[in-house]
């Protein structure tokens, strides 16, 4: 099946592509059809990715495959959450976005947070029935930044079974642990249990 993966996130397409060239998608970024990712106007990840994976459908005639996600610091009361991407004010800047949190969080000792990932499929743009997959990864937020790999957060993400962040993990290792990869294996058994 022919899918069209509804991010404009580099970031992502790298974490995803290939896992769902294995579930025997044929996986095409948005990016290739000139797409741009529409506004994203949900008050959950799930309302997000539908949006996003609807679009896509719509305006390719493909299926359409989307990621909506974010990180949720508990000192914070779930912020960045649904506004992790453009948590500082311009939508994508990681480093302005990884800067803010730092700063909210200077006097805080409570560094737990959670990455969540909600990935949804829909066959078409009035598809009724959506495949919905979520995923999550627990860890904490560091007081500085350490590590070049992945995006976003990654820097600050210290991951406790590894004594890592995500951004000191090597994209193989993340994408096997990681909230996405977590959502990837609920979207594969749903699959199995489809075909
Ligand atoms: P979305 O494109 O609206 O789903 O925004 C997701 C945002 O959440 C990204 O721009 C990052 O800021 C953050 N995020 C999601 N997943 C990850 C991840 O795996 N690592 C680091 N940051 C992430």
């Amino acid at each position: 099946m022919k899918v069209v993966l509804a991010t404009g996130n580099a970031g992502k397409v790298r974490e995803m592509a290939d896992v769902l060239a294995q579930f025997g998608l044929e996986v095409v970024a948005q990016s290739e059809f000139g797409l741009k990712s529409p506004e994203e106007t949900g008050l959950t990840f799930v309302e997000n990715a539908l949006i996003k994976a609807r679009y896509a459908a719509k305006m390719t005639g493909l299926p359409a495959i989307a990621d909506d996600s974010g990180l949720a610091v508990e000192a914070l009361g779930g912020a960045p959450g649904l506004y992790s991407a453009r948590y500082a004010g311009e939508e994508g800047n990681d480093v302005a976005n990884r800067q803010k949190l730092l700063r909210e969080m200077q006097n805080e000792s409570n560094r737990k947070a959670k990455f969540v990932s909600c990935i949804v499929l829909l066959q078409n743009d009035t598809d009724p029935t959506p495949l919905i997959a979520i995923g999550e990864c627990e860890g904490e937020i560091l007081q500085e930044e350490r590590g070049d790999n992945g995006f976003g957060y990654d820097p600050l993400f210290f991951y406790p079974p590894k004594q890592a962040t995500f951004a000191e993990l090597d994209t193989a290792e993340k994408k096997s642990l990681s909230h996405r990869a977590s959502a990837l294996k609920v979207l594969q058994q749903q699959l199995r249990g489809k075909a």
